[in-house]
């Protein structure tokens, strides 16, 4: 059977793997086509957005997709809903894939806010220095007088004036990253409640240091898994009944 899986996300490459090599499914990974080097895959790929929900409603026709499996990132809102949308015109079974969000625990400081404007504005009017990761397009809010560390897959085209940018495709361990707001003497966080991976907010823990939490955009419609295990086993279940 033929899956359209979205990816640009840890649980999308999982998905692939799981995939590749069984029979059963001929995969297609699709990526926005933000990241100048995307991951090498072992499934087939394509890149680039598919003219909204009439074009994906198109390309799954045109494609004879028979599951769309949505693993984007949690805050890639508007894809959500276009994939929703788009399989429920196509008459194609969906699934979504969304990492449970980070829970804040007993030493944690974290302010949750709403956007990006609010994320700047919660850094007040003291200079500090700040470990800026919410993604090289969502850096236009933050500015003076505050001193940026930011840290993205590829280099922003605009950072902050005088930001430090280190590039880095995550997970990140704790350990490196308790030496890296050492290293820059960061002062506060700002960071999307991505869930994944949380050295960072190990390392503020560890460190005493807020953090300013930027919320997440609501769920799509329809079924949700929290990782790629549980979308294996929903694609399992498509195949079984198509009888593949
Ligand atoms: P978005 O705002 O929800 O989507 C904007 C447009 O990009 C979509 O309407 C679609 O274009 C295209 N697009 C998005 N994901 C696509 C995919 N997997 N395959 C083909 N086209 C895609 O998305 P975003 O927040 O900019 O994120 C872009 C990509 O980066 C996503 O694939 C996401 O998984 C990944 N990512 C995002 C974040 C984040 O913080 N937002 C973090 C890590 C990874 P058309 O309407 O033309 O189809």
């Amino acid at each position: 059977m033929r899956v359209l899986l979205l990816g640009g996300t840890a649980e999308a490459s999982a998905i692939a793997r799981g995939l590749a090599g069984d029979a059963r499914f001929a995969v297609t990974l699709s990526y926005a086509g933000r990241t100048r080097a995307p991951m090498v895959q072992p499934v087939a790929t394509r890149s680039g957005g598919f003219g909204g929900v009439a074009g994906l409603v198109d390309y799954l026709r045109h494609e004879g997709v028979d599951a769309l499996v949505d693993a984007t990132h949690p805050f890639a809102a508007r894809m959500k809903a276009n994939a929703a949308n788009a399989a429920a015109q196509a008459g194609v079974p969906r699934l979504a894939v969304l990492r449970p969000p980070w829970v804040a625990g007993p030493g944690d400081d974290w302010t949750l806010v709403p956007g990006m404007a609010q994320a700047a504005a919660a850094l007040g009017l003291v200079p500090r220095c700040v470990l800026l990761t919410v993604g090289q397009q969502d850096l236009a809010a933050f500015g003076p007088p505050h001193r940026y560390v930011v840290r993205s897959v590829d280099p922003p085209a605009r950072p902050p004036a005088g930001a430090i940018v280190l590039t880095g495709r995550g997970p990140f361990d704790p350990a490196s990253e308790l030496a890296l707001l050492r290293h820059h003497r960061v002062e506060v966080l700002v960071t999307k409640a991505s869930g994944g991976a949380d050295g960072k907010l190990w390392a503020a823990r560890m460190l005493g240091l807020p953090v300013v939490m930027v919320a997440r955009p609501p769920p799509p419609d329809g079924p949700i898994v929290p990782d790629a295990d549980a979308a294996l086993r929903w694609l399992h279940g498509q195949a079984a009944c198509r009888g593949v």
